[in-house]
């Protein structure tokens, strides 16, 4: 089985199960885990934040970004493919009482031309505007990336208008593989960010929320609050880390086997994919003459698995567990079925 499905599905490897197995430990709810601590540093500094907060999830890190940066009955603005917006169970509004407005932008980006006016005014019967939300890559997007031009865009315009940027850096590490971007140059671009080591980088689990001190001890109440203090967590914490060291370079390899599946998939007569705007890891693609759904199944019974991603419209991601061979077999499947 070729499961395509999501980059989430990666499974630590011997050597990170040894990395979490050497890790030194402690009660991070007092702060006394070592692992952790040298690990929240290390990441914060990586992209010139001064303070990180290891969490459990992508989805705690957005929601503890949000929390820190409103009050109820502010609103936050977000492309209407966010992650934030479609895939975190209504969380902003139920967790920080915020209203989530969402923006048409361009393959789930946002540029000034969309924000232009949509930054409310000051009467008492308004909401507050006060969080621009990117996303980079944009998972719903097709895992498109931000250009520096394009991030210098939306921080000049939040500047402009006293907005905070919150930056859902899910799979931030794909962006900087295929832009060059810097980590630390996103750090002068967003208040808050949240990146994943769940994703590409193959830890089982974890994800960071990196901004100010300030934020992060604020942030720290609210990941207790929300049931998220973990004990002995610097197991989770060293998987990440050798994560980042050892799996960050790989992803470029990931961005190849997908455009290598891409062209494949360009040349498929009943298969139709906007190669202008593939960029990293995730393909979107569409089904011609049926549905996406019993494309997957036909997919499927070949052995190797697609998400619907939409009624034509399927996603396919690359990981590092799936190789060379593995590509192989996917283009010639996909030319069997779709050619
Ligand atoms: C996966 C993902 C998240 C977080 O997801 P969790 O499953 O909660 O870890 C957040 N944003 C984006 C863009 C994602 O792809």
């Amino acid at each position: 089985m070729i499961d395509l499905r999501s980059d989430t599905v990666t499974r630590p490897t011997p050597e990170m199960l040894k990395a979490m197995t050497e890790a030194e430990v402690g009660d991070d709810v007092f702060e006394s885990d070592p692992t952790v601590n040298k690990f929240q540093q290390k990441i914060a500094a990586l992209f010139g934040m001064e303070a990180g907060l290891f969490v459990p999830s992508g989805t705690m890190s957005n929601q503890l970004g949000i929390k820190v940066l409103t009050e109820p009955g502010d609103e936050i603005l977000i492309d209407e493919k966010g992650h934030i917006f479609n895939y975190e169970t209504s969380a902003a509004p139920a967790l920080s009482g915020v209203q989530v407005t969402t923006l048409q932008g361009k393959q789930g980006k946002l540029d000034r031309a969309v924000l232009e006016n949509k930054v409310r005014g000051n009467f008492d019967w308004e909401p507050r505007t006060k969080v621009v939300c990117i996303e980079n890559t944009t998972n719903k997007g097709g895992g498109v990336c931000y250009s520096k031009e394009e991030l210098s865009e939306i921080k000049e315009f939040a500047d402009e208008h006293e907005l905070a940027v919150h930056l859902d850096g899910a799979r931030i590490w794909n962006a900087m593989t295929a832009t060059d971007i810097k980590p630390e140059y996103f750090g002068t671009i967003a208040d808050t960010i949240s990146v994943c080591f769940s994703k590409g980088l193959g830890a089982p689990v974890g994800s960071m929320l990196l901004s100010s001190k300030m934020n992060i001890a604020k942030a720290r109440r609210y990941r207790k609050m929300w049931g998220g203090g973990m004990r002995q967590v610097g197991l989770l914490a060293a998987a990440a880390e050798y994560g980042v060291d050892n799996h960050w370079p790989l992803l470029k390899d990931d961005h190849r086997r997908a455009r290598d599946v891409a062209e494949t998939i360009a040349g498929c007569s009943k298969l139709a994919i906007d190669m202008d705007n593939l960029q990293t890891n995730i393909l979107i693609f569409d089904v011609l003459e049926e549905d996406a759904v019993s494309a997957v199944e036909r997919l499927q019974e070949e052995g190797i698995v697609m998400i619907p991603f939409g009624p034509k419209t399927i996603r396919a991601t690359f990981y590092f567990e799936i190789g060379d061979e593995d590509v192989k077999q996917v283009k010639t499947v996909l030319k069997k079925l779709f050619n």
